[in-house]
């Protein structure tokens, strides 16, 4: 499969790992958009949240929770920071292979502002 992010995961990519085991690796954001900007993504190849299954809720609690303990490692918990998935065209995904953004160490202006619309 042509996945750059299951490439990193065989290595076959370089990326500054910052974190690895069995089911999740973290890395470094090629292109940060913050002082952290930390990737992270499951081993397993899912292509973005509207491909979860039920069987995958541990994974994806393991990742919320591994962002926690990297943003405590590189001292942003304090601070805070944002988790963000981008899901499909209109969210801005361009890696089909699901990941978490960490994204901190400096105060993040909003990137969704509110707009004229009302809820249907
Ligand atoms: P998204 O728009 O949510 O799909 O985010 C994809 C992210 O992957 C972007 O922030 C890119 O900078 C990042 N990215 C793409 N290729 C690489 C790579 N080889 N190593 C690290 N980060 C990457
Ligand atoms: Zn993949």
């Amino acid at each position: 499969m042509d996945c750059i992010f299951c490439k990193i995961i065989d290595k076959k990519i370089d990326a500054k790992v910052i974190f690895e085991d069995k089911e999740i690796i973290a890395f470094k954001d090629i292109h940060p958009i913050a002082p952290v900007h930390v990737l992270i993504i499951p081993k397993k190849h899912i292509a973005s949240i509207n491909d979860i299954e039920k069987g995958d809720a541990a994974l994806l609690g393991k990742m919320i929770i591994t962002a926690r303990d990297i943003a405590r490692e590189l001292e942003i918990s304090e601070g805070g920071y944002k988790l963000l998935f981008r899901t499909g065209k209109n969210g801005g995904q361009e890696v089909d292979h699901i990941h978490l953004h960490l994204i901190g160490g400096a105060a993040l202006h909003e990137e969704i502002r509110p707009l004229e619309v009302e809820w249907q």
